[in-house]
């Protein structure tokens, strides 16, 4: 297991293959903040994600999805219409 599973996520399910170990989180967060007029959303427009990799536990290599949501935004003024759920910082070291 990764040392480092942040509350914010998820686990969904794992998978332990001969050469692989794939687990999936999913963001807890069902809603957003929009980076352009700072409304919240909770309409999710879709998901998206991204895979990233951790280091190897038993020889096998981990890769991490991340399922995250895109959210739409509902001011009619707003200029980004659409908006996503962004990968946490302390996930960049694992970012392929
Ligand atoms: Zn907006």
């Amino acid at each position: 297991m990764s040392p480092i599973l942040p509350d914010q996520f998820q686990l969904t399910q794992h998978q332990v293959g001969q050469t692989e170990i794939q687990i999936d989180l999913v963001a807890i967060q069902t809603v957003g903040r929009c980076p352009a007029c700072q409304r919240t959303a909770n309409k999710v427009h879709s998901f998206y994600q991204r895979t990233l990799a951790d280091s190897p536990i038993c020889g096998r290599a981990v890769s991490l999805r991340i399922h995250l949501r895109k959210f739409a935004c509902r001011n009619d003024q707003c200029p980004r219409k659409i908006f996503a759920q962004t990968v946490p910082a302390y996930f960049s070291p694992y970012a392929r």
